[in-house]
């Protein structure tokens, strides 16, 4: 018997399009062809105006840094080999927020407001996407 690891996500139907994304370094949101309006988490139906009239666009990468967290402490794998870590909220060019984390930059020069594009880090099973800082001076390790 095999236990599901609880920090991956499930995909099913609705998000198997995305995950094919992520795995080529895409990251994909929903757009909704009645309002114009973009939105993350993926859902199918606008959550601004209701209509199902929802589709994939594939974003730029970029995006902002809106808030953050430091995390110092976390016993669970795989987290605990990357503490210290920053969980971030980041704001995309599209203009969705989503929860992910910094990587690849020293703890003491993450702020808010910083460029960011997207990148992933590769499970197993997923490529799931994070954010680095803009431009990345050398090459990059998803160690970091
Ligand atoms: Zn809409």
């Amino acid at each position: 018997m095999t236990t599901a690891r609880y920090d991956l996500p499930t995909p099913d139907e609705t998000t198997d399009e995305y995950w094919a994304a992520t795995r080529e370094g895409r990251l994909l949101i929903k757009s909704c062809r009645d309002c114009g309006r973009n939105h993350s988490y993926p859902r199918p139906f606008c959550p601004y105006c209701w209509s199902d009239a929802v589709e994939w666009v594939q974003t730029s990468g970029r995006a902002t840094l809106y808030t953050f967290s430091i995390v110092r402490q976390n016993d669970l794998p795989p987290f605990r080999d990357w503490l210290p870590y920053v969980a971030a909220v980041v704001e995309l060019a599209e203009g969705p927020r989503l929860m992910t984390n910094v990587v690849h930059c020293p703890i003491e020069d993450v702020h808010i407001g910083m460029a960011l594009e997207v990148t992933v880090r590769d499970t197993e099973e997923f490529a799931i996407p994070v954010f680095q800082p803009v431009p990345v001076a050398g090459p990059a390790s998803l160690d970091d």
